[in-house]
């Protein structure tokens, strides 16, 4: 498996190449990521900027393993799942990788199931998939209003919770409801998979603790126990499609008597990374309250 050229070019203008993508043809956009670097971005109308392109390569692995050995073998690779975030940036000239590599086609990457009390959730998953599974909307409802919440449907048919852990902005919506629901994420590399919790991904903006070679193959997380849910909001300017200005993700248990018994919480865009709130934590579970 190696990679095929995807978008040559020659800087700093369009070219042919470019210019004749400045428009669907017949009124058709393919769908994928060619649709997103053919968007109107692309175009030489007076006062827009034409970005520079550069010659990208891309390929599609079916495997795992395909995809590690590509993202070994082009060290300046980058992998991406619904490029809502990846091609955007490449726009605006950072990053530029020499090559892409596309994770929709790996089945497990897109999978969600059930192992008894357990989830799986591929990293590539769309989050429109997310939203439309029963079971995950009946256990982690926050978690699942969080991946609700990105950006439009057309977002959201190609956005994923891999690309929003690992993009690492402190105001990605997901990344405190997993961290409350104690997600792990499952890691795939040149040494083989580990698996962290969530919330040792991202380091600091733009940053993760991933390894050179390494992504993220899916999520795993536990059934919640009985007399649990959590819970996520988020404060915007607007009234949708915008940023948050501070994300809180909140998960608690109740006892049998009604009264907190455990409770989580996490905030985002608020630090350079997601932060737990241990004094609301004690504060709302009872029994911490009282030592
Ligand atoms: C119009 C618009 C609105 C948006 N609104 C929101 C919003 O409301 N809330 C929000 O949080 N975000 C929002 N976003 C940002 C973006 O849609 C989300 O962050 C989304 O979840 C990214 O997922 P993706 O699959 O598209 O990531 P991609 O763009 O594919 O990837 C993002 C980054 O993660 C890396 N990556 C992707 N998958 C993996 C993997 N499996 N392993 C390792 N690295 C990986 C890529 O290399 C890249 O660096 C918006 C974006 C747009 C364009």
């Amino acid at each position: 498996m190696g990679f095929d050229l995807l978008e040559p070019s020659e800087p700093p203008g369009p070219t042919p190449l470019a210019r004749n993508r400045t428009r669907p043809v017949n009124g058709q956009r393919r769908c994928g990521c060619e649709a997103l670097i053919e968007g109107p971005g692309w175009t030489d109308r007076p006062g827009w900027q034409t970005p520079m392109l550069t010659a990208m390569r891309y390929a599609s692995p079916t495997t795992v393993a395909e995809a590690v050995d590509l993202l070994g073998s082009e060290p300046d690779a980058r992998v991406y799942a619904g490029a809502t975030d990846l091609i955007p940036q490449i726009r605006a000239g950072r990053p530029e990788p020499s090559a892409i590599i596309d994770l929709k086609r790996i089945e497990r990457l897109c999978a969600i199931s059930r192992n008894g009390s357990s989830f799986t959730v591929g990293a590539a998953t769309p989050t429109a998939d997310i939203c439309a599974h029963d079971g995950l909307a009946a256990a982690f409802p926050g978690l699942v209003e969080a991946s609700g919440l990105i950006g439009s449907d057309q977002i959201q048919s190609r956005s994923s919770w891999g690309g929003n852990l690992a993009n690492a902005s402190p105001a990605a919506d997901t990344p405190p409801s997993l961290i409350v629901n104690d997600a792990r994420a499952v890691i795939a590399g040149p040494d083989g998979e580990r698996t962290v919790p969530a919330a040792e991904v991202a380091t600091g903006p733009g940053a993760t603790s991933l390894g050179p070679g390494e992504l993220i193959v899916e999520f795993e997380l536990d059934e919640p126990p009985a007399r649990t849910a959590d819970a996520y909001l988020r404060l915007i300017p607007r009234t949708e499609m915008d940023i948050a200005v501070v994300g809180a993700a909140a998960r608690v248990t109740l006892d049998e008597g009604g009264r907190v018994s455990a409770a989580a919480v996490a905030l985002g865009a608020v630090a350079p990374t997601v932060v737990r709130v241990p004094d609301a934590e004690a504060a709302l579970d009872w029994q911490r309250a009282l030592r």
